[in-house]
């Protein structure tokens, strides 16, 4: 099941980069095949409580989807499921210089997610 956040615009999605929404396709896939919930928490609005580490948001290439109701085995089955087939998309990190189209993790402000990032 997709679903939003209530405080998310859900219009967001009409002005990120094209390649996020290719990679949001391929998530929904594995989550739909392993009946998995996936509900979007951040776009490139609803960014107030949320300590970012980078402006991919703002720039419309990153989207966070809650992992807290997903078990660890689907968190690191994803995880593999994107690196193998979307992660050419992948924004690159400035501080390893590594791409990667989803990062597992837990930001200052927020909960447990999913964070989807596609380069310019
Ligand atoms: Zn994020």
């Amino acid at each position: 099941m997709l679903q939003v956040k209530e405080s998310v615009f859900v219009e967001d999605l009409l002005m990120v980069n094209p390649k996020l929404l290719i990679a949001l396709g391929h998530f929904i896939m594995y989550a739909e095949k392993h009946n998995l919930p996936v509900t979007i928490t951040s776009i490139i609005h609803d960014r107030k409580n949320v300590a970012s580490v980078s402006r991919t948001h703002e720039d419309g290439r990153a989207i966070d989807i809650r992992s807290r109701d997903w078990p660890k085995q689907h968190v690191e089955g994803v995880i593999d499921h994107m690196m193998h087939i979307a992660n050419h998309y992948g924004a690159i990190s400035a501080s390893d210089y590594e791409r990667r189209v989803i990062i597992h993790h837990k930001v200052k402000g927020g909960g447990e997610h999913f964070h989807l990032q596609v380069s310019r």
